[in-house]
């Protein structure tokens, strides 16, 4: 997606690679990227939270979470660090402002929906498996944590099911098929070939969907823009991203 998008605005110099790192290597492997020439780096999961800790500056979005996915390099070797996975879920959602959402699940993508609906004006509620992960992510920014599902305008999953198993999606979840479609809007941050169960049972009740593709090209869009100065190519992203 990356690449699709360097070529596209005709960066032809540029490249974006995976990089496996160790957690126990990943502060000296991160503050040698700048002197290799490296303008930034998205991080993921195990390292969210040490590349905020490494970081020189943060926004106030990455320290609100609490995790960074986005590091950007400045020419001195200076680290800053965002989240861009909570602007990226807003854009996802196109000019819908909603006034109330349910989250489900507490963990990082959780933790950066939540901060990103609450800051846009939605009443925010969360539902975790292990209930003490909502309520402690409710209690550091300031939203509700329920014990079983609540009515709202946008439902937003952010635990992984669905992902290996798409049969377990309305066993895991604390919600019925049936009534998926009392959601005006169901976002879906798992993406796999196809679509989840969740967003298709929810398109076929009539909701509007917005599937975990479109959550990371908006969220690698931000980024992207960040590294580059330029302005991401969504389209080229998206029909990469899908192949
Ligand atoms: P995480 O920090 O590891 O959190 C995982 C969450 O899933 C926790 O809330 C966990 O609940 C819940 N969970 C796991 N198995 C469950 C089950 N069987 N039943 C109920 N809840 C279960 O992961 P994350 O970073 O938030 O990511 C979550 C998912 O979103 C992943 O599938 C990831 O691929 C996807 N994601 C997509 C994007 C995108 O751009 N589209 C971005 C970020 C993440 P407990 O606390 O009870 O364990």
């Amino acid at each position: 997606m990356h690449n699709a998008a360097l070529h596209a605005v005709g960066l032809a110099g540029w490249r974006y690679q995976r990089l496996p790192v160790a957690p126990a290597l990943f502060a000296e492997t991160v503050r040698a990227l700048p002197g290799a020439g490296f303008a930034g780096a998205n991080v993921t999961i195990p390292h969210k939270l040490q590349a905020l800790a490494l970081a020189d500056e943060a926004t106030a979005t990455a320290r609100a979470i609490g995790a960074a996915n986005t590091l950007t390099f400045a020419p001195d070797g200076a680290i800053a660090a965002d989240n861009t996975d909570a602007p990226g879920l807003l854009a996802a959602l196109g000019d819908l402002r909603p006034r109330s959402a349910l989250i489900l699940g507490a963990g990082g993508s959780g933790r950066a929906a939540a901060y990103a609906l609450a800051q846009a004006g939605a009443a925010v509620a969360v539902w975790n498996r292990a209930p003490e992960r909502a309520r402690a992510l409710a209690a550091d920014l300031g939203v509700r944590a329920v014990a079983a599902p609540v009515p709202a305008d946008v439902l937003v999953n952010c635990t992984s099911v669905g992902l290996a198993d798409p049969s377990s999606t309305f066993k895991d979840l604390p919600l019925r098929a049936d009534s998926v479609g009392e959601y005006a809007c169901v976002v879906d941050l798992v993406y796999r070939a196809g679509g989840t169960v969740l967003a298709q049972e929810a398109r076929r009740r009539g909701s509007q969907v917005v599937d975990g593709l479109e959550i990371l090209v908006r969220q690698g869009a931000l980024s992207f823009e960040g590294w580059t100065g330029r302005a991401a190519p969504l389209q080229v992203m998206r029909e990469s991203a899908a192949r």
